[in-house]
């Protein structure tokens, strides 16, 4: 294969680099980089580790891969992936979403479950992902049984996919005795609590079910990601409840906010406050520009020219961490998608006017997204980093992301080829 070269020892590639991703720029000083940020690097691993990155001295033989970091994708929904089929929402709303995946909870079986979640898995390993936060329907006696099946497929999958679960239930339930048996559960499987906190969400009601789950978190130790705002209604009303709770009590889990969509709508000042108050909480914001821009601010006869998306820059710019994720797929949610890490590069660059030339442009996608799934590894190609590389047949940005690009992968320093890919991998692949 040109430009991978392995032995019993040493492998290694020479590919294009994106410069923010490197995680030892002292150690290349002098490389030179494309006006599109990429660097041309000759990465050289033993086993699962990186040992060298040199710069490749030879201009007339640069390389022709474009190399990123095996990719994250830090909100999903895999339990209810591939229903659009027999739960269509042909109105393409939000209210319709819910009723259509209310219809299709009723006759959710165990075994269509795990039959979707593992092709779910299947796609994003060949697709490029690492890590994986999926969102889980809770409620319930068969929210329990929901979680065992993707418990043993997270651990079936677990030397392939790194999968973290949310229980997604609605608010309130946290504050029920069933709802404390879940996350007392949830817990002790190193999942995260979730919920919905959508318009109407003023009044006491909603400050005393967010209150009791930030405390219920607090006394399990285990984070929160809740779907904020994920409306064109009242805006930022979800968010400007969950700033009064972090006020009156002294939370110490991570908190991810999904969506925070209407949050954009507020004025520029109002905006500012906001962010920042969500900086000084240290809250983490997930962007999900795909489902958004297909749900919300619907009207009819009317294409909207105002879109309902969380203010990524105006939050990096407060310092918030934001990654950006893919949330449905296939589903009554949005109708599209495959859990390609690529695809949704390409597809939010134009809704969100992010460059991946930029540092902050291609972190919601990368290490921002990491970091705020808190997983061991950044992200950035390093010494001593691990050997996770999707590798793309492109040699700019744009010839990566104007078209599905064939990838090879290196998984903890072994190869997966186009061909091995196209077979379906096992999760056992690495037992
Ligand atoms: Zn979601």
């Amino acid at each position: 294969m040109q430009n991978l070269v392995k032995s019993s020892e040493i492998s290694s590639i020479e590919a294009w680099v994106p410069r923010g991703l490197i995680g030892n720029p002292e150690n290349i000083l002098s490389i030179p980089v494309t006006e599109e940020g990429l660097c041309p690097i000759r990465i050289c691993w033993v086993d699962q580790r990186v040992i060298s990155l040199e710069k490749i001295e030879d201009s007339s033989n640069l390389p022709l891969k474009l190399l990123l970091p095996r990719l994250v994708e830090p909100h999903a929904h895999i339990d209810k992936a591939f229903t659009w089929e027999e739960f269509p929402n042909l109105s393409g709303n939000y209210d319709s979403a819910l009723k259509r995946n209310l219809e299709e909870l009723k006759v959710r079986s165990i075994e269509n479950l795990i039959q979707r979640s593992e092709k779910s898995l299947n796609l994003a390993f060949k697709n490029g992902l690492r890590s994986i936060r999926t969102h889980i329907d809770s409620f319930g006696f068969s929210g329990h049984q929901y979680w065992e099946a993707l418990i043993d497929l997270k651990i079936k999958w677990e030397k392939l996919i790194d999968l973290q679960c949310v229980a997604l239930v609605p608010l309130e339930y946290w504050s029920s005795e069933e709802g404390c048996l879940l996350a007392d559960r949830v817990a002790n499987w190193g999942g995260l609590l979730g919920g919905v906190l959508v318009p109407p969400c003023r009044g006491k009601k909603t400050f005393k079910s967010l209150l009791e789950l930030i405390k219920l978190a607090n006394e399990l130790g285990c984070g929160i990601d809740i779907h904020i705002d994920e409306s064109s209604r009242e805006p930022g009303s979800g968010l400007k409840q969950l700033i009064r709770v972090l006020d009156s009590f002294e939370n110490k889990v991570p908190i991810t906010c999904s969506h925070l969509s209407s949050m954009g709508l507020l004025s520029p000042n109002r905006l500012k406050y906001m962010a920042d108050r969500l900086a000084s909480h240290q809250v983490n914001v997930v962007a999900l520009p795909f489902t958004n821009a297909w749900l919300l601010g619907r009207k009819q006869n009317e294409t909207p020219v105002k879109r309902p998306l969380a203010p990524i820059r105006q939050l990096q710019e407060a310092g918030v961490t934001v990654a950006i994720g893919g949330d449905n797929v296939q589903d009554p949610w949005f109708p599209y998608g495959d859990f390609d890490p690529i695809t949704l590069i390409s597809g939010a660059l134009p809704l969100t006017q992010l460059a991946p030339w930029e540092r902050l442009g291609l972190a919601p996608f990368t290490t921002s997204a990491a970091a705020l799934m808190g997983l061991n590894w950044d992200g950035t190609i390093k010494i001593n980093g691990p050997a996770n590389f999707v590798i793309l047949k492109a040699t700019t940005w744009a010839e990566a992301l104007s078209s599905k690009p064939c990838r090879e992968l290196i998984v903890d320093g072994t190869r997966f080829d186009e061909e091995t890919l196209s077979n379906s991998p096992k999760a056992d692949a690495f037992n």
